[in-house]
């Protein structure tokens, strides 16, 4: 099956659209299709397979059936595959470009950028995978030995987001093929695009070098919830790996908990981006642009809440209103385009929703606050000042280009606002003093922190939330821990 309608030719003819069980491409058992849809224009790109129950349980059978050999493919020959990959990612970056922004909106740029981030991850792992250590000790009562052996989990589950259609996958599959385990892909329905191109490329790469193709198994579905109940119900399974919302994350832990799997969650954030008295404001407004506006707002990473020290306040809202009112909206295939549309229709109503209900509350608009008009899912980068705490735009994540502005006095005061959410992934701080930002780093609740900096994203460091934002890490050494078991061994 190939790809139709509104892409380009030469893409149209490389995008998978079938399910990828046991490295055969494939129609769905029953035939079913879904339509992906272009986020600037509403145009259909293409129909995809629709994967039922009993698909996704032919995945795990064949992940299942491939784990056994997979485990013992010399830790060397696996980080060679991924090396390869690696390398064809990086040379089929222009087309892997270019569907993610077909199907998901994002500006060329980002959508080039994603592409060498989600790379970096299946090179990290190339490197890892012969780097998986144990641990050998003598008991301290000097009697025996103790030694800790390594190995996989066993066959992962793996469900990924829209938001970054290629990066969230390699993030997960790079780390489960490293340490040995075989994996079923589900992607966002939103985004299946992307990910079959990937898939093509680790299936044809494992047939090449005559290893077994049934490693890698890919279930796109119009009905997530469907085709994953009996996957955690079923004993094969021994991992979950779940990137998206913490609603459906909170469902998923539910199953997981049924056989009593080894989970990775990440999940949503509601990120602060602390603005204190003596920060560098003209950076702080650059490095505010840089966490808010990626993806036009719809990264878990996105500044949330901009908390701003009351005597620079006036300066940062300036400088940030300014700096959106200069942002280019269109769609993203265009070079000129420098925030392209919300993924879809739905989405940018809700953010309109969530700006009103701010609004009304007693928020003011200093630059956006309504969408263009035309078609696509578009709406203008947003700066609310005066922002009630308690408003949908503080309390939620707004997953779009509206930046709502909340002034605080002290140091305290801006950590307790900081705090006061569930959520717990990334925070941001400006400030130039030195012990100011390790007081911050130690007390805000969050799995990773920038000080000084708009972006912390990067494979080879440990990515992940606290509280309501996550289980476990993806990326770095932690990354493929989340893959391993330990088995101690006294001797
Ligand atoms: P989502 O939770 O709606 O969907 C995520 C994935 O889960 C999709 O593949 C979807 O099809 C699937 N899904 C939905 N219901 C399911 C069910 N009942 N059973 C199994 N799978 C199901 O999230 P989204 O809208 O795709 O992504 C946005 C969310 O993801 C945001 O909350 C964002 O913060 C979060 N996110 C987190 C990270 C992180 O690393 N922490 C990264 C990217 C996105």
């Amino acid at each position: 099956m190939s790809a139709a309608h509104a892409l380009p030719r030469h893409l149209a003819d490389a995008v998978p659209t079938g399910l990828l069980v046991d490295g055969e491409w494939r129609p769905a058992a029953g035939g079913a299709t879904f339509a992906v849809e272009d986020p600037a224009t509403g145009q259909v790109l293409a129909e995809v397979a629709d994967a039922g129950p009993a698909d996704g349980l032919d995945a795990l059978a064949a992940a299942h059936a491939a784990q056994p050999a997979w485990r013992t493919v010399a830790p060397r020959e696996r980080a060679e595959l991924l090396r390869a990959v690696f390398e064809t990612l990086v040379a089929r970056t222009e087309d892997l470009a270019a569907l993610i922004t077909a199907e998901g909106g994002k500006p060329i740029a980002e959508s080039r950028a994603e592409v060498a981030y989600a790379a970096e991850f299946v090179r990290w792992y190339s490197e890892q995978a012969v780097r998986i250590n144990g641990l050998t000790r003598t008991a301290p009562s000097g009697t025996n030995r103790q030694i800790v052996l390594r190995r996989p989990v066993g066959p992962a589950f793996l469900i990924t987001p829209w938001n970054f259609p290629i990066a969230m996958i390699t993030r997960k599959v790079a780390p489960a093929l490293a340490a040995g385990c075989a994996v079923v892909v589900k992607p966002s329905e939103l985004t299946p695009l992307t990910t079959g191109v990937f898939a093509e490329i680790v299936r044809a790469e494992l047939e090449r070098r005559e290893l077994p193709t049934g490693v890698v198994n890919v279930v796109p579905t119009s009905a997530a919830g469907a085709l994953t109940e009996p996957l955690l119900a079923d004993p094969r399974l021994r991992k979950l790996s779940f990137t998206g919302s913490t609603e459906v994350g909170r469902v998923l832990l539910r199953g997981a908990a049924q056989n009593v799997l080894r989970t990775s969650m990440e999940l949503g954030g509601n990120a602060p981006f602390l603005v204190f008295d003596d920060a560098d404001v003209p950076a702080a407004v650059e490095g505010a642009v840089a966490a808010k506006m990626r993806n036009s707002g719809q990264t878990c990473v996105a500044a949330n809440r901009f908390l701003v020290h009351e005597r620079v306040a006036a300066e940062f809202t300036a400088g940030l209103t300014e700096a959106f009112g200069r942002l280019v909206v269109g769609p993203g295939a265009d070079p000129a385009t420098t925030v392209g549309p919300l993924i879809e229709e739905r989405a940018a109503a809700r953010v309109a929703e969530v700006v009103q209900q701010a609004v009304d509350g007693g928020a003011r608009v200093t630059v956006g606050g309504d969408r263009p008009s035309g078609p696509g899912s578009f709406y203008r980068p947003t700066v609310l000042t005066g922002v009630d705490p308690g408003a949908r735009a503080v309390r939620e994540e707004i997953f779009g280009p509206v930046a709502p502005v909340v002034t605080f006095g002290s140091e305290d005061e801006g950590l307790d606002l900081a705090n006061s959410t569930d959520f717990g992934l990334v925070a941001y701080a400006y400030t130039r003093d030195v012990d100011r930002a390790f007081r911050v780093a130690e007390r805000v609740d969050a799995g990773m922190v920038g000080l000084n900096r708009g972006m912390v994203s990067d494979a080879s460091a440990p990515f992940g939330g606290v509280k309501q934002s996550g289980i476990g890490r993806e990326g770095g050494e932690a990354g493929i821990e989340e893959y391993l078991e330990s088995v101690y061994v006294a001797l």
